[in-house]
């Protein structure tokens, strides 16, 4: 293989391993925001199970506060009812304390299923909670092992680009450097392809011509692939 071949294809690799080196430090940081999505779910369900808890207490301070409210209206009839010299009123007073405490009953059972309901609420909080402090740890082991993973990639990139200029110095022949990054953008970083021993240019499987395998094969001058212009060595 030419030296200017060898050169450049050396170029070529490299050139790949930026290119995958720069993908990667695109994709951690996504896998770190999609690591950071599976908390949100345990997050949410812990926000729901306490808004349910806070909810069912609004409800019990308000059926306490209707008790109260009951209460104090029958200490009220009774007080009536005590004072009253009238036999039909004493009775409707009566009647209207036993309406009441009814009610009462019927809000004190209805606080104690209440209460029963937060006691269950609680402990759906509790798990909650155990179940994101799980997924916390897990999701800090992965962000934290993404962040080496980066910071790794940024150290072989910056040293693979130094590597780079190297490489570029050396090949002496300023418009043999451009032709190659015109095909390696054009060839999708296939600008130095082998030509297989039945003339097929492995960029773009095209047969070349003889002369043209004759050429890459001898290394008088650069070969060309006839059909896609990239460069061959045999
Ligand atoms: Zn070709």
């Amino acid at each position: 293989m030419r030296d200017d071949v060898k050169q450049l294809l050396a170029l070529q690799n490299t050139d790949q391993k930026i290119q995958a080196l720069e993908a990667e430090l695109v994709r951690i940081p996504q896998l770190q925001e999609a690591a950071k999505d599976r908390l949100s779910n345990d997050t949410q369900s812990l926000a729901t199970a306490k808004s349910n808890y806070q909810a069912n207490e609004i409800e019990i301070k308000s059926v306490e506060l209707d008790i109260g409210t009951r209460k104090n209206t029958i200490e009220r009839l009774k007080n009536q009812q005590f004072e009253t010299k009238k036999n039909d009123e004493y009775t409707k007073l009566g009647e209207e304390v036993v309406r009441y405490e009814r009610e009462v009953d019927e809000l004190e059972t209805r606080e104690l299923k209440l209460m029963e309901i937060a006691d269950d609420l609680l402990s759906k909080i509790a798990g909650a909670e155990a179940n994101l402090s799980k997924t916390q740890g897990f999701v800090d082991d992965e962000i934290a092992e993404l962040q080496a993973r980066l910071d790794d990639r940024k150290a072989e990139l910056a040293e693979t680009k130094t590597t780079r200029e190297g490489l570029v110095a050396q090949v002496d022949d300023e418009d043999l450097v451009d032709t190659y990054h015109r095909l390696y953008n054009k060839r999708e970083s296939q600008a130095i392809v082998r030509v297989t021993s039945e003339r097929s240019c492995t960029s773009c499987h095209v047969q070349v011509t003889p002369a043209t395998y004759a050429l890459a094969q001898s290394g008088a001058a650069i070969a060309y692939c006839d059909n896609c212009s990239a460069i061959l060595f045999p």
